[in-house]
């Protein structure tokens, strides 16, 4: 087991992240003790009846209270109006961090609701499911998958370290980045294919109407892939690309590009720049493997779903 990191470790929202983050600390003893609120007395009393944190309270103001580190663990589009919340509360010396899947928007609206002497420190795991709630987080969600800190300018470098120390201890790898660059990064490794799954199973659900069942019957082939990605929470997902909007338009404007590109060359019947695009990519998914990320498991390693 290791050490314990902080006293006590509030956590504002209860869902996938939050909930994970709770077994993750249990797991290697890193939290004195851990409290919870969530905006619903149904996630409150969910949270409950799993035994979720130690303590769940009814009230912002109770869970901050005396709390070393409390972490945003809501959609991005709500992190401001919780920063206003629970800025009043909070102990001086205490560290805030946050889980956002984008980091620019989150620094400038939550920024200016830390008081001095608090610091500021957000971060975002690399790592989810499609699935939300205080139900679905697990110990494992983090073990060997990126967290990024992004600290702000002029945080204290001890309060960084022991964040880190905190991702560590959860069995994540940490890298310390910049928000434009982190938000830049995300939108082509995961906010630009988010939407482009999206946009696939929209465009097979319109086909449907013609082919009947078929898309359900085949999805075994590629598109199965896309309906598990456009599966993720809508409201999560409405925020990414709101507050994450340059950087998404940028790359999606390169993939539009690089699509007509594709789409000439087949019209053309050009092979070679067939062949060859694949050849490239095909080394990308080596990349990922060989820098453990995944496995090589046909199937994408997927353990299969018990038969009801
Ligand atoms: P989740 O399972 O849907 O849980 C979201 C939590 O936020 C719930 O407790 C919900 O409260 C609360 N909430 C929602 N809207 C709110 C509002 N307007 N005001 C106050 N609280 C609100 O979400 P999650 O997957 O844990 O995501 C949390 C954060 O982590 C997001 O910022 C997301 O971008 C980031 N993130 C997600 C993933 C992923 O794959 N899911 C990965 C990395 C980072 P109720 O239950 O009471 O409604």
């Amino acid at each position: 087991m290791m050490a314990q990191i902080y006293d006590r470790v509030a956590l504002i929202g209860l869902g996938l992240i939050a909930s994970s983050m709770c077994h993750a600390m249990r797991r290697a003893g890193l939290a004195g003790e851990i409290v919870g609120y969530a905006r619903s007395a149904e996630t409150r009393d969910i949270a409950r009846e799993i035994a979720l944190c130690d303590q769940v309270y009814d009230s912002v103001s109770e869970t901050v209270k005396d709390a070393d580190l409390i972490v945003l663990c809501v959609p991005v589009g709500a992190m401001e109006s919780v920063a206003q919340e629970i800025s009043p509360f909070l102990k001086p010396g205490a560290t805030v961090s946050d889980v956002g899947s984008v980091k620019r928007t989150v620094i400038d609206v939550v920024g200016p609701h830390i008081p001095d002497g608090v610091h500021f420190i957000p971060a975002h795991p690399l790592a989810g499911t499609e699935h939300s709630g205080p139900r679905s987080g697990f110990a494992e969600l983090f073990d060997n998958r990126y967290t990024a800190i992004v600290p702000v300018e002029g945080s204290d470098p001890a309060a960084v370290a022991r964040l880190i120390d905190l991702w560590a201890g959860m069995g994540a790898l940490t890298e310390t980045m910049d928000a434009d660059h982190h938000d830049l990064v995300l939108a082509v490794t995961s906010h630009a294919p988010h939407l482009i799954a999206y946009t696939m199973v929209g465009v097979a659900d319109d086909l449907r109407r013609v082919t009947d069942s078929e898309v359900i019957k085949y999805s075994a082939t590629g598109f199965r892939d896309f309906t598990r990605i456009a599966a993720s929470d809508p409201v999560m997902w409405r925020d990414v690309f709101l507050n994450n909007k340059d950087a998404t338009l940028e790359i999606l404007g390169r993939f539009t590009e690089e699509l007509f590109a594709l789409q000439r060359a087949i019209r053309q019947g050009d092979g070679d720049h067939l062949h060859d695009y694949f050849t490239r990519t095909r080394s990308i998914r080596r990349g990922i493997i060989e820098a453990g990320q995944d496995t090589d498991a046909p199937d994408f390693g997927r353990v299969k779903a018990p038969k009801e």
